[in-house]
């Protein structure tokens, strides 16, 4: 079977097997060699590394992640695409196609039970409409991940890598600052894909902390904290945190901990710096 990253040979698979694209599971494919080979040098995954693919789509980077890694796994929710995934890999016998949701797919099991726990690669042209689950459930899986290369839309790409100030920071950009060093390392316009999409594309490197650089005594606390000052954006940080349903805090405890952290009563969330969300979390604690 030939490469898949160009317009005519997507379009000779999608024609052989009648493929319908389903704009619901978010199908963008590849048509580009380039970006594709981009991709695989930048995770700089090699003969020894066990990778996982979410949304293999017609295996297009399966192809070029079979012959670089020692072994792969490919997560597709679409079933019409399993028979046209044995075709296009079937020269390959270091890849496994698992027809299921990523977003049901336990990966700290999977690691323990394929790679003997050891830290695994994951490369994806993610469907836009998940990125953020997916990233998030990677990140909080606590599962052995060395990093994690993946195509978002150019916007979510920005997110992870903004600080405060920015009306594009939140919850997303404070998980990947606390889990990883992210970094943009390609950029990909519409026309690298079939059907084109309507959003620029980039391809975004998180190398995974072994330690994460701010201490925290409850982890999930400080992201339940997060989550309760993003929900509510306009509010301020003390009404947000009152307000959330999985925080029991008083509102004097709220108060002094804000004031404690060196803050007016008045800060809002989206003002506050990592550090200052585990600090705040630690004296909530
Ligand atoms: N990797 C292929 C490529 O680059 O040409 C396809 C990328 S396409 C943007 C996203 C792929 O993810 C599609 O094949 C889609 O069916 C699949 N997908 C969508 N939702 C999924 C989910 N929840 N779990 C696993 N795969 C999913």
């Amino acid at each position: 079977m030939a490469y898949l990253a160009s317009p005519s040979a997507t379009k000779a698979v999608i024609n052989k097997y009648s493929f319908a694209f389903q704009k619901k599971f978010g199908q963008n494919f590849l048509i580009d060699g380039n970006i594709v080979r981009e991709i695989i040098e930048e995770s700089g995954i090699g003969p020894d590394d066990f990778v996982l693919e979410i949304g293999p789509g017609i295996g297009t980077m399966t192809q070029y992640l079979c012959e670089y890694a020692r072994e792969v796994v490919a997560v597709e929710i679409d079933k019409s695409l399993i028979p046209i995934l044995e075709d296009t890999l079937s020269e390959y016998d270091n890849v496994e196609v698992i027809n299921e949701d990523a977003l049901k797919v336990d990966i700290k099991q999977l690691v323990a039970d394929r790679n003997d726990n050891k830290p695994i690669k994951v490369v994806a042209n993610l469907p836009y409409y998940i990125t953020t689950p997916i990233v998030m459930g990677l990140l909080e899986s606590k599962a052995p991940i060395d990093s994690i290369t993946i195509m978002v839309q150019k916007e979510v790409a920005d997110r992870m890598q903004t600080g405060p100030g920015s009306k594009e920071y939140g919850a997303l950009s404070l998980a990947v600052q606390y889990y990883a060093d992210a970094y943009v390392v390609a950029k990909a316009p519409a026309s690298c894909f079939m059907p084109r999409p309507n959003v620029d594309s980039s391809v975004i490197k998180l190398d995974l902390y072994d330690e994460c650089p701010v201490q925290v005594k409850d982890e999930a606390l400080m992201f339940r904290i997060i989550r309760a000052s993003f929900n509510q954006r306009r509010k301020t940080l003390a009404n947000g945190l009152k307000n959330a349903q999985n925080l029991q805090f008083s509102k004097e405890q709220i108060e002094t901990a804000i004031e404690q952290l060196g803050k007016p009563l008045t800060v809002r969330g989206e003002t506050l710096t990592l550090e200052e969300f585990a600090k705040l979390a630690d004296l909530l604690s």
